[in-house]
């Protein structure tokens, strides 16, 4: 499971200060107290938007404060309240307190909503002070403080796209040149080899105060797949399911002159190995990108790759991650294929999880707790 995380600080709205002042009319003597209440300051609030899949907005603002209650003013008028600030986050965030560590909310459910920080009372008016025996009264209130808090926001994220391609197609490369943050990788028992992962933001915002982020989607690379796959080397099953719940392959073939490889039996090598893995993974929608285009001077196997791909009705690109040509446009047609896709539910992943409990406990019930785990997820 990765896991991508964001730290924010929230404060919520100070209270308005009660105000002082009498009733000043002419023909009525001593008109009595007449301070208004201070209005009190916006919470702040976050929401699940089933909209948004990454916390990847929270990685450029991380401070939020709501608005404060405005003071209470003459003639017993209070002020206004400060309006509450409303935090999107992907359904299935998890907020923490980060001092102490305490779950403060599961955002499990769309449209769910949780206060995290409690707009400060606004202080009460010389109004309220008034008693029999005390008719002028002086005193007020200031407003109260807004909470505040650190809080720690937690994701559990589903790669939506799974890289796939010999050593040196260049992977790793495109990752590092797409992602907008890396995600953690959590508990995940690769033997040697870890996914490189990474969040993408592919319209391209800054997400700097006032402009929106784009569509974000997950890209793991998957490097035990293949080079395991040539070593023997056994992959764990958790792997295995990581891929098949990826959305999207995005197989990349070098076709720069370093690499003589015919490029169309380099591209069916490869299937065949993801073929070995498990069916279903030859049932993905893939884009075929050829890499290193700097690096091809010689362009007929780039071509010969081309015509492949027409032939089979795979959309192709090619790029080089290392000029960024192709790049942005290979980025928008990964975001369009995924808007194409329904997603996959992490729901079916903590199924995995639990059957993966299963495995480690009983080794012999392995293969009947795994099929018993498919059947329930088909
Ligand atoms: P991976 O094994 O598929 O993850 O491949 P890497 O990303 O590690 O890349 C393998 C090699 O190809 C590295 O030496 C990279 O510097 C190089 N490489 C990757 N992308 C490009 C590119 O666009 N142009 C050029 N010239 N070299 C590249
Ligand atoms: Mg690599």
């Amino acid at each position: 499971m990765f896991v991508d995380e964001a730290k924010i600080y929230v404060k919520a709205g100070n209270g308005g200060n009660g105000c002082m002042a009498f009733r000043r009319e002419k023909y009525v003597p001593r008109g009595g107290p007449s301070g208004g209440d201070g209005g009190n300051g916006g919470s702040v609030y976050l929401e699940a938007n089933p909209n948004d899949n990454t916390l990847l907005r929270y990685r450029y603002n991380r401070e939020f404060t709501a608005d404060r209650g405005r003071h209470g003013e003459g003639s017993n008028c209070t002020g206004h309240s400060g309006e509450d600030m409303i935090l999107q986050v992907p359904v299935g965030t998890l907020a923490l307190d980060d001092e102490t560590g305490e779950t403060i909310a599961d955002l499990a459910t769309a449209g769910q909503r949780v206060l995290v920080a409690n707009g400060g009372r606004g202080g009460r008016g010389n109004q309220h002070f008034a008693k029999p025996w005390h008719q002028a009264p002086r005193e007020h209130e200031d407003g109260f403080p807004g909470e505040e808090r650190h809080l720690r926001l937690e994701l559990k994220l589903l790669a939506d796209v799974g890289l796939v391609g010999f050593p040196n197609a260049g992977k790793s490369t495109l990752i590092s040149v797409i992602s907008a943050a890396r995600p953690k990788i959590a508990n995940y028992p690769f033997t040697t080899l870890e996914p490189n992962l990474g969040v993408v933001n592919a319209d391209g915002g800054t997400g700097k105060e006032g402009r929106e982020i784009g569509r974000t989607f997950v890209v793991a690379d998957l490097p035990g797949l293949i080079e395991g796959a040539h070593q023997g080397a056994g992959l764990g099953i958790r792997f295995l399911r990581h891929v098949e719940r990826t959305r999207l392959l995005v197989h990349l073939v070098d076709t720069s002159d370093a690499n003589a490889d015919d490029p169309a039996h380099s591209f069916e090598v490869i299937n065949g190995e993801l073929a070995a893995f498990s069916e279903s993974l030859t049932q993905k929608p893939m884009i075929v990108v050829a890499t290193k285009l700097d690096a091809t001077t010689d362009r007929t196997r780039l071509e010969a790759l081309g015509d492949y791909c027409k032939e089979h009705g795979l959309e192709f690109h090619s790029i080089s991650a290392a000029t960024g040509d192709g790049v942005k446009d290979l980025v928008r047609s990964i975001a369009d294929a995924l808007d194409k896709i329904p997603k996959a539910s992490l729901e079916q992943a903590s199924d995995d999880e639990r059957v993966q409990a299963t495995v480690e406990v009983d080794g012999s019930t392995q293969r009947a707790t795994q099929h018993a785990g498919e059947d329930r997820n088909s």
